[in-house]
């Protein structure tokens, strides 16, 4: 069970593109560590061969050196002990041979720098010709190659172990051959003193790096002769148990062999070769060290370089796993989004839609479309967008989308979204008014290309709007009607019902106005009181109804006789008071005569008969009679009573 759901967990992971990125990644940094690997390898096994043949070639450099300057060495050698007469070997006969030996060796010896001197000795060891240096050394006679040509063991070219010459301060090897008499006793000996440190110089010459070394042995024991870094203490040291030794006994002639040195500890690829048949090798070893030290370099190099490679990629891979997440990310909210508005369309009332722009039919319709107009979604999508519009509508509204194209074409910002209003046709014929909001979408090069819109059915809407406009039609009115009413009434509370004038109400408070002002300003003011003479008469004469429409008559010949400014009112029964503002005393008596001859001249017709009527006047004024509203009252009441007093159908004017 749990490696099935093992199994399923990593497959899920390894559908994710992420991972597998990231597993594509692994491997191919796997393959190029892998490859570096093996290229590296690959290079140190080449340094390593390349050092082998290195170390073998400087093994056989020197061998051929030395192998040729000893072969030279033993022909010169043994044709000196052939050619030396037999008393150039006897010490009696020093005195007579010994200039001309001694010639003999210094020619041989101008032919070898790396000879210290030719020597030759006689049957016992003792010196008796030397090419150079000092004669009188000790006998050889107890030296191994001495003994071994005495002795008859050795019989060719002899080899001695390395010595130190204290008096020439260098080291030699003796290379001997004897001079044997015919019947094979041993007549005496020829030396030559190789001097080891002229070949030092040799084995300095040659590149084995800095640890590098080259050594010059024996074959039998691999004792050494010539050690380059020298080391005295080891000089005649046989080599025992030495890989390098065994494969020279074993008869190899030369080869490579690796290994770390007994010495000094130092790993090093040898390479050595035999000396012909001579019992000599030399060897030259090349420290791995030394050897690899390019290679390690390299390597160190393509490490770093693979590191920051691999540093590279690996911050190339972050970023790029995470920009993948980020577009994960997006394409999931994109689904969300998208998820969402699908969800909003499916299930808004309004009718969502888009419109290809070039064939102008629906390319997608949301379902609320059967609700709104009775038409299922696929009756409506791929069908062209006026087929559902009144035709005064799908005028105007293609007149709107070519207005909006151009002005898109033109790059105008505020083209993007447009609202209309339209009228639409319901399957069963009922026409709807719609709002219709649409907006333009571009694609990549700026060109329109679809219109997503969204209709609402605004009938209702309509409907209540103008049911609302009716009622504040209405409202306005009955406003008006009040306001007219209230200005109505507002003009009774100031008016007498029956003439039509200002009652005293109103008088009183525009008496008071009135003086204020004319204190003020330092205007003149006068006030006329008049009453009907013998009023009561009429009244009982032609009756109550006769004697109003004296008192309306009286009132219309005054009102049509004031000026905007004067105030005319009913001050009670059938007496009347004029206010006339700003009109001295003067031109006041002059108003109230014009107005008593005016009503003097009245007929009244009724029935039979004609009614005539007279009116007496008094006449009070501002500042002059008085400067409150009540004085100036009472003296025109004052003013009448005098008029009354001096017989009627007169004016008078008010005096203490
Ligand atoms: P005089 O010349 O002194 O003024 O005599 P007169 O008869 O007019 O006396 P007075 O002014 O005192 O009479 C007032 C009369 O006016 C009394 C009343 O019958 C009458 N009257 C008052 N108000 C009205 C009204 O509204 N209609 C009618 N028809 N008569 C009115
Ligand atoms: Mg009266
Ligand atoms: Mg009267």
């Amino acid at each position: 069970m749990e490696r099935e759901a093992f199994g399923q967990c990593l497959g899920r992971a390894l559908r994710s593109s992420q991972v597998r990125l990231v597993v594509f990644f692994v491997l191919t940094w796997l393959g190029v560590a892998g490859l570096l690997a093996f290229l590296l390898e690959e290079g140190r096994q080449q340094a390593e061969r390349k050092a082998e043949a290195d170390a073998l070639g400087v093994s056989a450099l020197l061998e051929a050196r030395l192998a040729g300057t000893i072969r030279r060495l033993q022909a010169t050698l043994e044709h000196i002990a052939a050619t030396l007469p037999p008393e150039a070997f006897l010490a009696s006969a020093k005195a007579t041979q010994g200039e001309m030996v001694r010639r003999t060796l210094i020619l041989h010896s101008r032919h070898f720098p790396e000879v210290d001197s030719f020597r030759v000795l006689d049957a016992e060891g003792g010196l008796l010709h030397a090419s150079g240096g000092r004669t009188g050394e000790a006998s050889v006679r107890d030296h191994g190659y001495f003994r071994a040509f005495a002795e008859g063991r050795s019989n060719g070219l002899y080899f001695s172990a390395v010595e130190f010459d204290r008096s020439a301060a260098r080291s030699v090897v003796n290379i001997a051959v004897p001079a044997r008499f015919d019947s094979g006793g041993l007549q005496g000996v020829v030396v030559a003193r190789l001097d080891l440190t002229y070949l030092a110089q040799w084995f300095d010459s040659v590149a084995v790096g800095a640890q590098g070394v080259v050594s010059f042995r024996r074959v039998e024991d691999g004792s050494l002769i010539l050690r380059r870094p020298f080391l005295p203490e080891r000089v005649n040291q046989p080599l025992v148990n030495h890989p390098l030794q065994q494969q020279i006994e074993a008869g190899a002639r030369s080869g490579t062999l690796r290994m770390r040195a007994t010495l000094d500890g130092v790993e090093r690829i040898y390479g050595f070769h035999r000396l012909g048949d001579y019992p000599l090798y030399v060897i030259a070893g090349l420290a791995t060290d030394d050897v690899l030290a390019g290679w390690r370099h390299s390597c160190m190099l393509a490490v770093v370089a693979g590191l920051l490679l691999f540093l590279a990629l690996s911050l190339a891979l972050v970023r790029v796993l995470r920009a993948g997440a980020r577009e994960a990310l997006t394409a999931r909210r994109l689904q969300d989004s998208e998820a969402r508005y699908r969800m909003l369309a499916e299930n808004s009332h309004d009718v969502i839609w888009t419109i290809d722009i070039p064939s102008r039919r629906f390319t997608y319709v949301s379902p609320s479309v059967s609700d709104m107009l009775g038409y299922a979604v696929e009756e409506v999508v791929g069908r062209s967008c006026d087929a559902w519009l009144t035709p005064d509508s799908a005028l105007r509204f293609g007149r709107e989308v070519d207005l909006r194209l151009r002005r898109i074409a033109a790059a105008d910002p505020g083209a993007g979204v447009l609202v209309s209003e339209l009228e639409m046709v319901c399957k069963d014929g009922e026409q709807i008014a719609v709002e219709v909001v649409s907006s333009y979408l571009l694609d990549e090069d700026g060109v329109a290309r679809t219109i997503l819109g969204i209709t609402r059915n605004v009938s209702e809407r309509k409907a209540a709007e103008s049911a609302l406009r009716e009622s504040n039609r209405q409202l306005h009115a009955r406003i008006e009607e009040i306001g007219r009413l209230q200005s109505a009434l507002q003009e009774l509370a100031v008016r007498d019902s029956l003439t039509g004038l200002y009652n005293r109400r109103y008088l009183d408070e525009t008496l008071e106005r009135e003086v204020s002002r004319a204190r003020r300003e330092g205007i003149p003011l006068s006030l006329v009181m008049l009453d009907i003479d013998y009023f009561k008469r009429v009244n009982d004469t032609y009756g109550h109804q006769v004697g109003d429409e004296v008192l309306r008559t009286l009132a219309a010949t005054l009102s049509a006789d004031v000026r905007a400014e004067d105030v005319a009112c009913r001050y009670g029964g059938e007496e009347f008071l004029i206010l006339l503002p700003n009109m001295p005393l003067v031109a006041a008596l002059a108003r109230a005569e014009a107005w008593r001859a005016a009503v003097e001249g009245l007929a009244i017709g009724h029935g039979d008969f004609v009614l005539t009527f007279t009116i007496s006047l008094g006449v009070a004024a501002y500042p002059e009679h008085g400067k409150t509203p009540d004085d100036l009252t009472r003296c025109a009441d004052q003013a009448l009573y005098k008029a009354k007093r001096e017989g009627r159908n007169q004016v008078a004017v008010y005096s203490d």
